[in-house]
Parts: C-alpha cells; sequence; structure tokens
C-alpha cells in the first residue's frame, strides 16, 4: 500500500507515523521546503502540545467548530496518548497552572526532533518544495499533480492546514466535498474610541465578557491592552462569536462584569456596608472589591464622581452608576486584532462529509483528512494541536488497513 500524505504539519507527520506503523509504503509531500514550521513557532517557541483535559467530554468543549465531530474521534486518541507518545519518544511534558502542557524543556524542537526522528525510523520519505495543484482519481490510483511532477499512490491523506482564503482548497476541485468559507478565530477586540485603552497593561483576574445581542458569555482573565480588550476571556468569546461577529463586520457592543461571581444585590450590599463603615473616606482613592486602582478610579470617572467625593456625599443616582458600571460596563469593539500567540483559520472541510471512525472522506474511497483542513478549530491552550494529533493518528491507522 502506498500512501500519499499532503502537509508536512503536525496532522501530516502524525498520520504519516501511524501509516507506516501499519505497513504502508509513505510519502509526505510539502510545498514549502521545511517541514513543520508552525510546530517550530507556536506557543513563542514552546509548543503548546496539548491541554491538561483528560476527559473527554471536558476537552471536546474547547472545539467552537467540530465539538460533536472531535468527541468520537478522541475515544481513538485523546490526551493522555498524546503525553504517552511523545514520553514514550523521550519527550516529558509538564503542565502548567492553566493547564497548558509544554515539553519540559521549553522548546519545540524537543517535538520536532521526536516526529522527525520517528518518520525517519519509520522509512517516511519527505518530498518538499511539491505543491499539489490537483489530485486525480482513476480506476487504479490517485495522482498528486504539482507544477512540474506527478506522484501515484493507492491512498491519500490530505493535511494542508488552515487557509484564510477559499483558494488554498482548490486543489481538491476535483472532488465534490463542500468547503466551509474561511473566517478568522481567536483574535482581540479593538475599541479606538473607548477611553478604557488608557488602562492598558491592567488585567483582572477573572472577568465575564459577553456580546450584546447574543447569549454568548465567557469569564476567565481580562488584559486591557492599548488598541482594546484581550486575554482568555475575549479569545474564547472571539473563537465561539467568529460567525456572528464575522456577520456584524467586527462591530458589537460588549459587556464586562468586572468580577464573574458578582450579582447586583451583592454588589449594592458592598457598596452600602463600606460606605457605612467608611462615610469619611474618598472614594476615587480606595478601590474596593480587589479591584486595581487605576481601573477602580476610571469607574468612578465613568460614574461622574469628583475625585474629592467622600462616601457619606455620594448621590444615589451615582451610587447607581458605580454598580451599573462595575456590574455591565459597556465597551463599543470596532475591528479586532490577531491574536499573535496562536492564531487558527475556522472552516474547511465540512465533517458531515468526513467518516468519524476513520477520517476517510464519504464522497471519495481512498481520501482522508486530518488537522485544520477540516472545519475544526479549538481555542487558544494546545486544543488545536491535540486536534491534529487525534485526527491524524486515526487517519494513519485507518489509511493503512485493507479494505
Ligand atoms: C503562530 C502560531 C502559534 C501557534 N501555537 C499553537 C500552540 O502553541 N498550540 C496549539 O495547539 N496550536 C497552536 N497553533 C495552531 C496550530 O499551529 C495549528 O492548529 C496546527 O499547526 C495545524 O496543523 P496541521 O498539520 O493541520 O496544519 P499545518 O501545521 O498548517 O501544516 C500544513 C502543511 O501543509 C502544507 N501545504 C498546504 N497546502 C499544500 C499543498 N497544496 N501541497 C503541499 N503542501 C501543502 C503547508 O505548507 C504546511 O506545511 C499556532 C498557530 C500559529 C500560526
Amino acid at each position: 500500500m502506498k500512501i500519499g500524505v499532503i502537509g508536512a504539519g503536525a496532522a501530516g507527520y502524525f498520520a504519516a507515523i501511524h501509516a507506516a506503523q501499519g505497513g504502508a509504503e509513505v510519502t509526505i509531500v510539502e510545498k514549502t521546503s521545511k517541514s513543520l514550521a508552525k510546530v517550530k513557532i507556536s506557543g513563542g517557541g514552546r509548543c503548546n502540545v496539548t491541554h491538561s483535559a483528560f476527559e473527554i467530554s471536558n476537552l471536546s468543549k474547547n472545539y467552537p467548530r467540530g465539538e460533536k465531530f472531535l468527541k468520537k474521534v478522541f475515544r481513538h486518541f485523546s490526551v493522555r496518548d498524546t503525553v504517552q507518545w511523545f514520553e514514550s519518544r523521550g519527550v516529558s511534558l509538564k503542565t502548567e497552572s492553566d493547564g497548558r502542557m509544554f515539553p519540559v524543556s521549553d522548546d519545540s524542537q524537543s517535538i520536532i526532533d521526536a516526529l522527525q526522528s520517528t518518520a525517519y525510523h519509520s522509512g517516511i520519505k519527505v518530498v518538499f518544495n511539491f505543491a499539489v495543484q490537483e489530485i486525480v482519481k482513476t480506476d487504479t490510483c490517485f495522482k498528486l499533480i504539482a507544477k512540474d511532477k506527478t506522484l501515484e499512490f493507492d491512498r491519500i491523506v490530505v493535511c494542508t492546514g488552515g487557509s484564510p482564503k477559499m483558494e488554498g482548497f482548490s486543489f481538491l476541485s476535483n472532488f465534490k466535498h463542500t468547503i466551509e468559507p474561511p473566517i478568522p478565530s481567536l483574535f482581540t477586540f479593538n475599541t479606538p474610541h473607548e477611553p478604557i485603552r488608557k488602562l492598558m497593561g491592567i488585567t483582572v483576574p477573572d472577568a465575564y465578557v459577553r456580546l450584546e445581542g447574543t447569549k454568548m458569555a465567557y469569564r476567565g482573565p481580562l488584559l486591557i491592552t492599548h488598541w482594546g480588550l484581550s486575554g482568555p476571556a475575549v479569545l474564547k468569546l472571539s473563537a465561539f462569536g467568529a460567525k456572528w461577529l464575522y456577520d456584524q463586520q467586527y462591530k458589537a457592543n460588549a459587556h464586562i462584569r468586572w468580577g464573574n461571581d458578582w450579582t447586583e444585590d451583592w454588589l449594592l450590599q458592598q457598596l452600602l456596608s463600606f460606605q457605612k463603615n467608611h462615610p469619611k473616606k474618598k472614594i476615587h482613592s480606595n478601590a474596593l472589591l480587589g479591584l486595581p486602582s487605576r481601573l477602580w478610579e476610571h469607574l468612578c470617572e465613568r460614574s461622574e464622581i469628583g475625585s474629592d467625593n467622600l462616601w457619606q456625599n455620594l448621590p444615589k443616582k451615582q451610587f447607581n452608576k458605580v454598580v451599573q458600571n462595575l456590574f455591565c460596563y459597556i465597551v463599543a469593539v470596532e475591528g479586532k486584532t490577531t491574536f499573535k500567540e496562536e492564531f487558527v483559520t475556522s472552516g474547511g472541510i465540512v465533517l458531515d462529509e468526513v467518516n468519524t471512525e476513520t477520517m476517510e472522506s464519504k464522497l471519495v474511497d481512498g481520501l482522508f483528512f486530518a488537522g485544520e483542513v477540516l472545519n475544526v478549530d479549538g481555542i487558544t491552550g494546545g486544543f488545536n494541536f491535540q486536534a491534529a494529533w487525534s485526527t491524524g493518528y486515526l487517519a494513519g491507522v485507518s489509511a493503512s488497513q485493507p479494505k
């Protein structure tokens, strides 16, 4: 069995290695002159390989697109398998406090070395500078056609990653697969006209952010930057709200609650009690509720409280305004900025057309898919690589099985 894997990324290597272990003769074709380029730069050069979400039901919740599909795929290969696979090749992983897992070396090269050395010892050939322009299926084989060369295989695993443009999928045009149009996921919010930007550098550990007019809301650390809002709460919202935000042309109101668990009643009680116990204290200069003092001052200004106002003199109107700004601070989002650390594109091969037990196309026998070429994407934290390892494993194992 001769198997051609298109794309020398994380999914391509994993598919190739497991196909070779099943006894197939495997060749990876890669359009550039480098393999595993994204692994190299991932996680700021440390490679966030996976996430310590060991329960499949928890793990799959981190995929805005592909949750149900991946739930089935993870039964074959999941986080524990990833950890074991790398450890058995001498790459120990460590878990950071937020659940992200990295090689102990803190160097993505350890991951690359493990993949390349396993591929080499499995007899996998890598052909560089081979950009597949077309795939032709004949009665006997698949032909991979590049500019000045054609290679023939019995089966193909497509692992070409995500593409921000539809043209990136044009080499598949001989097949009737549906492509979900690519749209960005994992970005931060621009708030060019909001005074909050002057608070850049401030982080609130557990905020709650909601998109007005939707039920989409996420909690987590929130970071104020010089261009707007960032941090895990916003990145999650950008991923799960990717399509909605795209349709709104990235113009929306975000509602921020500065403490995830706060209720309006609770806030009211907290402020009343402080007012009662400290009537002569200045409001501006005594930050409450564990908020950073610059943020507290900003919330006071926004509530039209003078800098010398004492708690005992606070009119009811301003009192209510503070509660409002603590509970539901409204920010106008106008545009987005790509999150540099880890960005993905949603869109790709529609999942209904792929068999979850094998990763084989339901439309074309012998054609398999793995990785970000599928309409699958995860939030930041190692989930995108986990999807690449799991789908790559399953595609590789299945492609090497006789029919
Ligand atoms: C800066 C950055 C940092 C990231 N950090 C992390 C992280 O720490 N953790 C995490 O989980 N995720 C991270 N991600 C996301 C992760 O890198 C991707 O989800 C993952 O690489 C997808 O793997 P893949 O094999 O499907 O695709 P890719 O890694 O994109 O590989 C696809 C390969 O196919 C090749 N190819 C494409 N078209 C053709 C063609 N027609 N012919 C031949 N070859 C072709 C490409 O050149 C490429 O080498 C990061 C992404 C970026 C951009």
